[in-house]
């Protein structure tokens, strides 16, 4: 279908995702990426387009839902699905990394992604890859792009794995203040819509994770990047590099984990956005044990969840806009399959209503576009046509958004997907995988040990 087609959508209930109500039978009207009209407005304009002897083509959508396609706020295209760090930072190659993130992204479309950032990207890759969707060389929704995430030598993590200084998979280690502001600047020389810092780290003999850079180096980055209107986002996975963060002006905040009363204040002040991102963890703490992960930790994963979530409610309520992000790029949250769940966490565990889930996932997604509020993620006039067509109701019940065989049609910048099509599949690159020589030491009682386990 070609871009300039005049598209209608008879009949359905529109989710608009600003919050309001559903909308029963009501059309829209849209061509190329943009939304020309909804409810009686789209009706007319598609009458006068076709008196006037335009091609239109209408879908009668009566009993489905008509909704904004969903922005997925921290989604790592790059990373290929690595089930360790290990895997991530030293089982990469550039140029197989990027036919891979080729291979993955067109299966965000098919799950009803039509945009997402990608804060920070092996190799750099980010830019080139947003550079090819938009021009037509890679189907995929429209993207914003980081590069390298900026580290200390604390690291972030990934503990020992990143080094003291230089880049590593997708981290850049800045040693000083001048480094923080000259990377920042090159990052956007070469094509950076965001500048990402990961402000906490793990530690040895720390529990959680360390607040690894200060105030003023945090300001360093941020005034440097704002000066080019760039925003910048910052992972935080404690209290006080929340608050820290928001003193400094960052824009988004991804987990803002554990966040006390000044950290809250802090961010209501300064008018940040978080992405709480739950979904990661949720995932390991209810399916890890299926795919032979390490559940040690699953009690602290599902104690951090519940711990954020009451103060996630609480700047909600204070006016915060709380984005939806899947941390999808992970062997625990690969592509296409979980960029719903944080909806569902969002109602579950933070206590929103399904449509105040469904505008943190649609609406407040502007943001981490780079576009301005209105212009994307909602159903109006004048807005981009990143539609989806609903085979259920996710007024009621957000979960029905992650099963895509409820989607009937996405329409990314007003043209229609294929759902049509097999589920890309494919078989692992030499070198892509941690080869193990055992998962246990071969002791010479467990060699001798008979099949039942008992040593003979
Ligand atoms: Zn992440």
């Amino acid at each position: 279908m070609a871009s300039s087609d005049l598209v209608l959508l008879q009949g359905g209930t529109l989710i608009d995702g600003t919050g309001a109500a559903p909308k029963p039978n009501t059309d829209l009207l849209f061509s190329g990426d943009c939304i020309l009209g909804v409810g009686a407005e789209a009706t007319q304009g598609a009458q006068t387009a076709t008196a006037q002897g335009s091609a239109l083509r209408t879908l009668d959508v009566t009993g489905r839902t008509v909704m904004p396609g969903l922005i997925d706020a921290h989604c790592h295209i790059t990373f290929g699905e690595p089930s360790s760090n290990d895997e991530l930072f030293f089982h990469r190659q550039p140029s197989t990394a990027m036919l891979l993130a080729a291979f993955n992204v067109p299966k965000l479309l098919r799950a009803g992604v039509t945009g997402f950032l990608d804060a920070d990207c092996i190799f750099d890759l980010g830019p080139a890859l947003r550079d090819g969707i938009n021009a037509g060389i890679v189907e995929g929704p429209r993207m914003a792009s980081g590069m390298n995430a900026l580290l200390t030598s604390a690291g972030g993590t990934a503990g020992r794995l990143i080094p003291d200084s230089g880049t590593l998979g997708y981290a850049q280690v800045v040693g000083n203040r001048d480094e923080m502001v000259r990377l920042t600047r090159q990052q956007i020389k070469y094509g950076a819509d965001w500048i990402k810092i990961h402000v906490t780290g793990s530690l040895p003999n720390q529990t959680g994770e360390a607040t690894v850079w200060s105030l003023d180096e945090l300001r360093a980055v941020t005034e440097t990047a704002h000066a080019l209107n760039t925003p910048v986002l910052a992972h935080c996975r404690s209290a006080y590099s929340t608050r820290l963060a928001a003193q400094a002006g960052v824009d988004l905040i991804l987990h803002g984990s554990f966040m006390d009363e000044p950290a809250l204040e802090a961010v209501v002040e300064a008018g940040a956005a978080l992405a709480p991102t739950f979904t990661f963890l949720a995932n390991l703490a209810d399916y890890g044990a299926k795919v032979g992960a390490g559940t040690t930790q699953v009690d602290l994963f599902r104690g951090e969840i519940q711990a954020t979530a009451a103060m996630m409610l609480r700047a909600h309520q204070a006016g915060v806009h709380l984005l939806c992000g899947s941390e999808s790029g992970f062997s625990l949250t690969p592509y296409g399959h979980w960029h719903a769940r944080e909806l569902e966490l969002f109602v579950s565990q933070i206590g929103l209503s399904p449509l105040e889930a469904i505008t943190c996932a649609t609406r407040n997604g502007a943001l981490a576009l780079r576009m301005q509020e209105g212009s994307v993620g909602v159903l109006a006039k004048g807005a981009a046509a990143d539609v989806l067509v609903v085979d259920a109701n996710p007024a009621v019940d957000v979960s029905v958004l992650g099963n895509r065989a409820n989607l009937d049609y996405v329409f990314s910048r007003g043209v229609s997907v294929d759902l049509t099509a097999p589920w890309p599949t494919r078989d692992a690159l030499p070198g892509e995988q941690v080869g193990l020589w055992s998962e246990q030491l071969l002791t010479r009682d467990r060699a001798e040990a008979n099949e039942s386990g008992a040593t003979q």
